[in-house]
């Protein structure tokens, strides 16, 4: 059956319809070159508000494309308490919101999770479509269970966000585990980005520079980007790791 012949009375529908395959579909030069940009932005941890984010999943998309990304994830917090309901959702719309213009990775932190959880969680996020994991690190400006980041390193997980004042084992153990470290746009997780930046290059962890965020003010720049990773004491050649470290972790999703 047509969509013409499903929907006759409603044509401003059916144009909507096909635009937004259009675009979807569409894999010209124009998205192929935005893809190798290196300019523009990959973030791969934000909220919506299917946890405590402020925009939708679409607005969020959209307001990032805008801005000059050219992936995201979306990682909304998680816990026992409401990971069957979020992981659905992030999944469906990922999927439905990458385009040729974005990719959009289907992502939960686990936030304040007993760390003895972190398994089962992580399995059934995993098995339910979640490409990236991040646990919430302790950062120190907030009580995160002591032991959080070590337990989460040894589990299967992409990012420890915010790991406030790792120590230098846990960061050899990022090494061996292939686990990025994160330094953050985020104000107050953002005080120790200089801490984790020495520990992570004495360790030689790899980093990467996320937003956290939560709200359209939070999304930044690749050059706003480039900003922070400089003010965390790296120089300009390691701030363009970082970036790579960023790219190759895409490659993953
Ligand atoms: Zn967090
Ligand atoms: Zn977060």
């Amino acid at each position: 059956m047509s969509l013409a012949a499903t929907q006759p009375n409603h044509p401003h529908r059916i144009d909507l319809f096909l635009v937004y395959n259009r675009d979807r579909n569409k894999s010209d030069g124009e998205s192929t070159l935005r893809f190798n940009n290196e300019n523009l932005m990959i973030d791969l941890h934000t909220h919506s508000l299917l946890s405590d984010g402020a925009l939708l999943p679409s607005e969020l998309v959209r307001r990032a494309y805008a801005i000059g990304y050219k992936a995201i994830g979306i990682a909304d917090h998680a816990d026992i308490s409401n990971i069957d309901f979020i992981v659905p959702r992030i999944v469906k719309a990922s999927r439905i919101l990458t385009s040729s213009k974005i990719k959009v990775v289907p992502g939960i932190e686990l936030t304040h999770v007993p760390p003895k959880d972190f398994p089962s969680l992580i399995k059934y996020a995993r098995a339910n479509g979640i490409k990236l994991v991040i646990v919430h690190g302790e950062t120190i400006v907030e009580p995160v269970i002591p032991g959080t980041n070590a337990c989460a390193l040894e589990c299967d997980i992409d990012i420890l966000a915010h790991p406030g004042l790792i120590t230098l084992r846990d960061a050899k153990v990022a090494v061996r585990r292939e686990i990025c470290l994160e330094l953050t746009a985020k104000t107050g997780h953002s005080l120790t980005n200089g801490h984790v930046a020495r520990v992570a290059r004495e360790a030689k962890a790899k980093l990467i520079l996320n937003t956290d965020a939560h709200g359209p003010k939070d999304l930044i720049t690749r050059d706003t980007a480039m900003s922070i990773i400089l003010g965390s004491g790296l120089t300009e050649a390691q701030a363009h790791a970082v970036f790579k470290n960023s790219s190759q972790l895409l490659k993953k999703f």
